[in-house]
């Protein structure tokens, strides 16, 4: 079984790529010490083996398969520390940190696993009494490599220190001047998390840089327990700050702000331990708890960073002053180098194996590097011209804005003419509009009031000659009135019978005067004119009404008395003139078809009646006043036989 390893694998050959703008995932390289003299004493085997110079593999003292972890580079007991400083790439980081990235090299593992000795060497034997230059660790070499290869730039280079560490949780400078105090963390947009009041010291020499060094590990918390005599109680931050203020960059503004430049971070932190395995008690436990803490948040980050919604998460760097110092290396801008340090001892193989399952994620973990943001000073002669074009540009800017000043009052008259056109203009439709449906209201109200007169007053007449054709129907008949010979014929369907008001009060089979007669049906068939028929024909339509008593010819009997009902055809009239108004609606309704009522079509007009009335008056003035017989036309002066005759 093989765990994943890092993806190129080649640490050389990776940092040789330029890392700026693309994703640069964390260098890890793995340090397996040696085993200690203690643990060869009580006869402990190692479990881990390597295999080639980048995979190792963990034997499981109770048998079972062999675990395999690869990284960029396996570095077993038996390699020097010069080999560790060769392999771990962290050349190139100063190289990196040299054209002004951000850098970070950091240990990680279980206490007394050889972080402090890979990255400064053993501990110091006594005060003042240096490391021994094989021994030294990848600081120590690093800052002899920078120093050496700062000689042979063009450019000079300022180099200044920075060194502190995190104890129980509180930041405290190991170079201060006075005695150590807290300091605090602070976060800024340019800068991202930094210390405050952090003494920068500037190195210009390897004797001097390695002084602070020394200065700094004396002055680190350090104190024994069962598993490592020298344990570092504390996280410790060693930074070099590199600026190259050459004739292209602008000095830093203020002096006591670090210069704008590359950074190289060295990062020693405590290990995790297991308070029951060092037997840590009191103020040692306290100390181990603060780094356990802090390691789990920095757990935590690398967990989260992992995730391939990151970007969306939230990473917690925030939960302790290590995962803040560390955030830029993790997570952000920084090129990162991590050197996970573990122990070969079979005992302590479950931190070892959490250790190696972590730098194994870790190797997952990408930043986006980028380079330092200072303005470059220009040439004189460039700065002329971009300032001519400069003023060139906020000149035609303030024509443009005094352009649109002076438009913008037309444009906003514009717009309210446009929008008070077009609502005063519907608002004045609108009245004309009802104005002209007023006035046509008015009209049609006048024209429903003067048909309502009108109909009143036709309805009284008809209720007059109503009045009066009862009275005369009720009226005994003269025997000597000329009596219809036609009535001796009896029809059926006398009822379809015309009107006798148009046949001039002539009988219209025999054309006998009826003028003490008239017909009470006159009203409910439709005018007509009735022409002479050809003799021996008789029309449907002129047959005798059916209430005609049947009286044999030549019978003088006069026409029974006619009952109510009879006169039903005469109220509907009335009512047909006497009916509902019909409201006109507006606006006008069209010309309607030719057989629509006119008082449907508006109101407009009324049926004009007068000349119906007037026969139906003059009717009945004949039938009760017989004297008053109008000018019989020739036809009345047959005679009932020639009347028969015909048929
Ligand atoms: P850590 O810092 O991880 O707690 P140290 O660096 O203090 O562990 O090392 C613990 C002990 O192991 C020290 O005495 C150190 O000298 C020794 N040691 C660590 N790594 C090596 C190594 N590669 N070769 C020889 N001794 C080592
Ligand atoms: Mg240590």
């Amino acid at each position: 079984m093989e765990e994943r390893g890092s993806p190129d694998g080649d640490p050389a050959r990776n940092l040789e790529q330029g890392p700026e703008g693309s994703e640069t995932p964390i260098q890890v390289v793995l340090r397996v010490r040696p085993m200690s003299t203690v643990e060869l004493r009580r006869g402990e085997q190692s479990a881990l083996h390597c295999s080639g110079t980048r995979t190792l593999q963990v034997s499981p003292p109770g048998g079972g398969p062999d675990v395999a972890f690869r990284f960029g580079a396996v570095l077993d007991g038996a390699r020097t520390q010069e080999d560790v400083f060769r392999a771990c790439g962290v050349k190139r980081l100063g190289e990196l940190a040299l054209r002004g990235f951000s850098c970070t090299v950091f240990t990680f593992g279980q206490t007394g696993s050889g972080k402090t000795y890979t990255l400064t060497g053993p501990p110091p034997q006594a005060e003042g009494v240096p490391v021994p230059p094989s021994l030294a660790g990848i600081m120590q070499r690093t800052f002899t490599w920078l120093l050496d290869r700062m000689q042979h730039l063009d450019s000079p280079v300022t180099l200044r220190a920075s060194y502190l560490e995190i104890y129980n949780e509180q930041v405290q400078d190991l170079l201060s001047q006075g005695s150590p105090r807290p300091l605090p963390v602070r976060w800024s947009k340019a800068r991202g998390f930094y210390v405050e009041q952090l003494r920068l010291v500037e190195c210009g020499s390897l004797e001097a840089l390695m002084e602070l060094l020394q200065m700094g590990l004396s002055r680190r918390r350090s104190s024994s327990h069962t598993l490592n005599q020298a344990s570092s109680r504390s996280h410790a931050l060693l930074t070099l700050h590199i600026s190259r203020p050459t004739s292209q960059q602008v000095p830093p503004v203020d002096l006591g702000e670090p210069p704008v430049g590359g950074k190289l971070c060295f990062v020693d932190l405590a290990g995790s331990e297991k308070v029951a395995a060092t037997g840590s008690r009191g103020q040692l436990m306290l100390e181990a708890n603060s780094i356990n803490r802090s390691l789990l948040a920095l757990g935590h980050c690398i967990s989260l960073l992992l995730d391939p919604q990151r970007k969306q998460s939230h990473i917690p760097f925030r939960d302790s002053k290590l995962t803040k110092l560390l955030a830029d290396s993790l997570g952000g801008r920084g090129v990162t180098l991590m050197v996970a340090c573990v122990s070969p001892s079979a005992q302590c193989l479950p931190e070892t194996l959490s250790t190696l399952r972590y730098a194994s994620r870790a190797q997952r973990i990408t930043t986006r590097p980028q380079g330092p943001k200072s303005p470059a000073v220009k040439p004189p002669q460039q700065v002329e011209a971009e300032l001519l074009q400069l003023q060139e540009e906020n000149r035609c800017l303030r024509l443009q804005l005094d352009q649109m000043y002076t438009k913008a009052p037309r444009v906003h008259g514009a717009r309210v003419a446009w929008a008070q056109r077009n609502l005063y203009g519907m608002l004045q439709e609108f009245m004309l509009e009802n104005e002209k449906l007023r006035k046509e209201m008015r009209q049609l109200r006048s024209s429903r009031d003067l048909a309502q007169a009108e109909q009143h007053v036709l309805a009284q007449q008809i209720h007059e000659l109503e009045r009066r054709l009862l009275l005369a129907c009720s009226l005994p008949q003269q025997t000597s009135a000329t009596v219809c010979p036609c009535r001796m014929t009896p029809a059926a369907s006398c009822h379809v019978l015309p009107p006798l008001c148009y046949c001039y009060h002539l009988c219209p089979l025999c054309r006998v005067s009826l003028t003490h007669w008239a017909c009470p049906w006159r009203e409910c068939h439709a005018p007509q004119v009735l022409e002479p028929e050809a003799p021996g024909h008789i029309s449907p339509s002129v047959r005798p009404p059916p209430w005609a008593p049947p009286t044999s010819p030549g019978s003088a009997k006069p026409p029974q008395e006619r009952n109510h009902s009879d006169w039903t055809q005469t109220r509907v009239l009335a009512e047909m003139l006497m009916g509902e108004e019909v409201v006109p609606s507006a606006p006008p309704l069209p010309a309607g078809p030719s057989n629509m009522p006119q008082v449907l079509r508006g109101g407009s007009g009324i049926p004009n009646q007068t000349p119906r009335l007037e026969t139906l008056t003059h009717q009945i003035n004949s039938s009760l006043n017989p004297s008053q017989r109008q000018p019989q036309p020739s036809e009345d002066t047959q005679s009932p036989g020639q009347g028969l005759s015909s048929y």
